[in-house]
């Protein structure tokens, strides 16, 4: 029954299955609470509510595989992060996959040489959707240090990134960190920066 309009909405209860829209009046009425209001919010308190596309969110950010590919000095803090000091098996990804169609995230650990710009989107085309890029290191995210035509300025100019790290080399604390913001992203329903960049063009 939908609660009737002469009831002030602010006295309304605030449990959660009425936030989650179930428009009973006997939910919504705030007195004189009944045995079958009781017995509801005891179900409220023993069940977990969620939405579809929160529950895969959640799934997606718990079993993130990335794909294993090093280019330099960074790829080394980032080998560093599943030993048992960093331990990011914590996350779900104890598993760097050495098939691109098994991973669904990239971490471009160092420079980028042009002539390995081709093998780098080869390997980001063969991964499945969807899928996530963090650019790891000054080298990655801008050319760092080497501003001359051998290194590709930004690894963004070939693969759409998600998350940029900072540093020179970047600790693993600040790998973990970046990978920490971008759950935190697909948690809150950002998409993933292909699709954004796609929707853009
Ligand atoms: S950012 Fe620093 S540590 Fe990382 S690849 Fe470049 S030079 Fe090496």
């Amino acid at each position: 029954m939908a609660l009737d309009k002469s009831v002030d909405q602010s006295r309304a209860s605030k449990r959660p299955l009425a936030q989650a829209g179930l428009q009973s009046e006997r939910l919504l009425w705030p007195a004189k609470k009944g045995v079958f209001e009781e017995e509801v919010e005891q179900m409220e308190d023993a069940l977990g509510l969620t939405t579809l596309e929160k529950a895969v969110a959640w799934a997606q950010t718990k079993s993130m595989w990335p794909a294993t590919f090093g280019l330099a000095c960074c790829a080394i803090e980032m080998m560093s992060i599943v030993s048992s000091r960093y331990d990011i098996a914590r996350f779900g990804m104890e598993k760097f996959s050495s098939s691109p169609r098994q991973a669904d995230l990239m971490i471009v650990s160092g420079r980028v040489a042009h002539k390995m710009a081709a093998p780098l989107r080869q390997v980001y085309d063969q991964m499945l959707e969807p899928k996530w890029v963090i650019a790891m290191g000054a080298c990655a995210s801008s050319g760092g240090m080497f501003n001359n035509y051998t290194i590709l300025q930004g690894v963004d100019k070939i693969v759409p990134v998600d998350i940029h790290v900072p540093g020179c080399p970047p600790r693993p604390e600040a790998l973990m960190e970046g990978i920490v913001r971008l759950h935190e992203k697909i948690m809150a329903g950002v998409p993933p920066a292909y699709q954004i960049r796609g929707a853009a063009s």
